[in-house]
């Protein structure tokens, strides 16, 4: 046998098998040896029967007296039911539809079995225990017992079987990690960690070779972001010496001065596109912190340069609003700043301005191309083919996390210069995870809000006050305000939950049978989504239900209250970001809260909530009691690790000092050709 056979040259496998072992992705044996659990039952107790407590998974060995199966009538199924003893008494047991046991077992047989006791007729007895014939390696029972994910034609002891078949050639597949790096942190051989991961020895023995696993994805991943970040700063950019007057003018002229964290932010930014390669920076900070000021003025900086900026949103609605927002500050009426003469820019699929001007879509096409200078504002539609900036000299990302290097690599002009990039994003990170998540990207934050902002009154509301939550939200109403309703995901079956938004709907309509009310979820299409934003914006609708897809980022000032239903399904960190919807504007704003989950836990987790209005801090409380999968959407935060997970925080700083020890003497990774391929594909994200 070697690594490279075939799973349908393996023994004992029938053609359904092969079909199911192919969808989860295993072709040869190599696959199969490196698909490890999911989970483990531990059955490593191997007890005496005179020992046995209800109700506890243990193994026995045992010998069978007797064995025979029947049909029971009654309850319609087959029944095999054995006594078996060892040296210390004897027990009963059944098992229910698995006639054909009665044929592969004898009495005289000795076996192990794997399960727990209970009372049945005032005896223990054991039901549905998994066995195994004697050996000295047992691998369904008398051990910790791996769990696979499988489909559904492979039953788990086949699997393990066919596990322990290749196991050997663990001894064959190629440590990817460096001997050195395996010492220096003393980190488990892939050999043994491949044995130890799907029959382990013992509950510390696999905690290593799990260890081991998570090291390594940590460690690639940071091979990864950190070579980006090197060859990054060796690429030459647009660099623009900080022009203080300007800066200085341009602040005096807002209506409010900058906070701390602004000014701080703004000032990391400006060093950063002083230096001549790319600035690669991240700007975190909560919703209406005033992110979107501190990328003006690295804009301004550029434009007033005679230089191309662009600033890119998620939804055309947001992109207005950037629109607007940067003619109201921007654009100069005193003359003060030197900004009156430069040109904002608007283009997205329906919409194409120049100061407030409509313009033909090719014509644009054309200014750009000649490298008309000016902050073009848009959606993904001035990332088209067709639309080649010749002096793009900054970035400006606002909220998406899916802005690869294909697209930046299609944004680099023709002297081989990278634009800066600056990205944008209300989603808090816990410090502990950001290397792991953002690793190639430096990061400025902004903690503390604009003052003066009111705090938003956030309430978890019994079942029993809901109607007066209703007669409060009646009278936000009429004092003009808007309302937004959260649904979220509740049967399995309706994947974008859909159908609990229209059954929500339902239900305020017939409330509030007196207010239009709009229904916002995952399966409208971009226009209708876009239609039904702009149409809330407008007040013609006055109660948005919508599922969590409510666009990031989007500044409805007249909304003031947001309800939440079903809030314990939502990780805090995204209660946060939809608490954000609200209160952006002089309007005290107000966030309800609705669980019918009464569990004390969940109680206490929501409660904090209500009392905390730092999205950093509700972050770091979600990872510590939920882990990271359930606190943001997994597809929003751009998690793929496999095996690392948030308990493993400690491995990220020595990982990334491996990698950067090996990067900084051979950066091509020439030397190490196995960890060259396997970061080939990582995809760096440039948020
Ligand atoms: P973010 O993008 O971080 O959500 P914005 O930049 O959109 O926040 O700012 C939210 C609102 O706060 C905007 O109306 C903006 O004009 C205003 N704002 C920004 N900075 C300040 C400040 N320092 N003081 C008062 N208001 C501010
Ligand atoms: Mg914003």
């Amino acid at each position: 046998m070697n690594l490279d056979d075939k799973i349908e040259n393996l023994p004992k496998l029938q053609k359904p098998q092969i079909a199911a072992l192919k969808k989860l992705g295993l072709f040869c044996a190599r696959d199969v040896l490196l698909y490890f659990p999911y989970r483990y039952l531990d059955f490593s107790q191997v007890r005496n029967i005179v020992d046995l407590k209800p109700g506890e998974n243990v193994s026995l060995k045992v010998k069978i007296k007797t064995i025979a199966s029947r049909f029971s009538f009654r309850g319609r199924m087959s029944l095999a039911e054995a006594v078996v003893s060892d040296e210390t008494g004897s027990i009963k047991v059944v098992w229910f539809n698995q006639p054909y046991l009665a044929k592969s077992l004898a009495a005289g047989e000795e076996i192990f079995l794997a399960g727990a006791a209970d009372y049945y007729k005032n005896s223990l007895q054991m039901t549905n225990p998994i066995y195994e014939k004697l050996s000295d390696f047992p691998i369904h029972t008398s051990r910790l017992v791996p769990l696979y994910h499988l489909k559904q034609s492979i039953y788990p002891k086949t699997f393990r079987n066919l596990v322990a078949l290749v196991l050997p050639l663990a001894n064959e597949i190629a440590d990817d990690l460096p001997d050195s790096l395996i010492k220096r942190q003393s980190l488990m051989n892939i050999a043994d960690t491949i044995r130890q991961s799907h029959f382990p020895e013992n509950a510390e023995v696999l905690s290593q070779a799990r260890k081991r696993l998570a090291f390594e994805e940590i460690f690639y991943n940071q091979l990864a972001a950190q070579k980006h970040k090197l060859l990054l700063a060796q690429k030459k950019s647009f660099a623009v010496k900080f022009d203080q007057t300007l800066v200085k003018n341009f602040v005096g002229s807002l209506p409010f001065s900058l906070t701390v964290d602004q000014k701080k932010a703004a000032w990391q930014v400006l060093q950063d596109l002083e230096k001549p390669r790319p600035m690669n920076r991240l700007l975190e900070g909560d919703v209406g912190s005033g992110k979107t000021l501190v990328a003006l003025i690295a804009a301004l900086q550029y434009v007033s340069d005679g230089f191309q900026a662009v600033l890119l949103a998620p939804t055309e609605i947001l992109a207005s609003q950037h629109y607007q927002t940067a003619q109201k500050y921007l654009v100069d009426k005193n003359r003060t700043h030197g900004y009156y003469q430069q040109k904002f820019i608007l283009l997205t699929n329906h919409y194409a301005k120049i100061n407030g001007q409509a313009e033909p879509k090719a014509k644009i096409a054309a200014l750009i191309k000649e490298g008309m200078p000016g902050l073009y504002i848009g959606t993904h539609a001035l990332l088209q083919k067709n639309i080649k900036f010749k002096n793009l000299a900054l970035v400006i990302i606002d909220e998406q996390h899916r802005f690869g290097v294909d697209q930046r690599a299609q944004l680099i002009n023709r002297e081989g210069k990278i634009p800066h990039l600056l990205s944008l994003t209300a989603t808090p990170i816990p410090r502990t995870l950001q290397l792991a998540l953002y690793g190639e990207l430096d990061i400025s934050r902004i903690k503390n809000k604009p003052q003066g902002r009111k705090n938003i009154i956030t309430k978890l509301v019994e079942a029993q006050n809901r109607p007066k939550a209703y007669e409060f939200i009646a009278k936000q109403i009429q004092a003009g305000r808007q309302v937004f309703v959260i649904t979220p995901l509740i049967e399995e079956s309706d994947k974008l939950g859909v159908k609990a938004a229209k059954t929500e709907l339902d239900n305020l309509k017939k409330v509030f049978p007196n207010f239009s009310i709009g229904l916002m979820h995952g399966r409208l299409k971009g226009a209708d989504k876009e239609a039904v934003m702009k149409d809330f914006l407008d007040n013609k609708i006055q109660i948005l239900v919508s599922t969590s897809v409510v666009e990031v980022g989007v500044d409805v000032p007249n909304a003031s209250v947001m309800v939440i239903e079903g809030a314990e399904r939502f990780g805090l960190a995204q209660l946060h970001q939809f608490r954000g919807r609200v209160g952006r504007a002089e309007h005290q704003s107000y966030c309800f809260l609705f669980s019918e989950n009464l569990n004390p836990e969940t109680q206490s987790r929501l409660n904090s909530f209500t009392k905390t209005s730092d999205g950093f801090e509700l972050a770091e409380l979600d990872l510590k009691q939920r882990g990271f999968g359930e606190m943001y959407g997994e597809q929003q935060a751009g998690w793929n690790f496999k095996y690392f997970d948030p308990s493993y925080t400690s491995l990220i700083e020595p990982a990334r000092q491996e990698a950067l020890n090996i990067l900084r003497h051979d950066l091509a990774l020439d030397a190490y050709p196995l960890l060259k391929a396997k970061i080939k594909d990582k995809i760096v994200h440039l948020e």
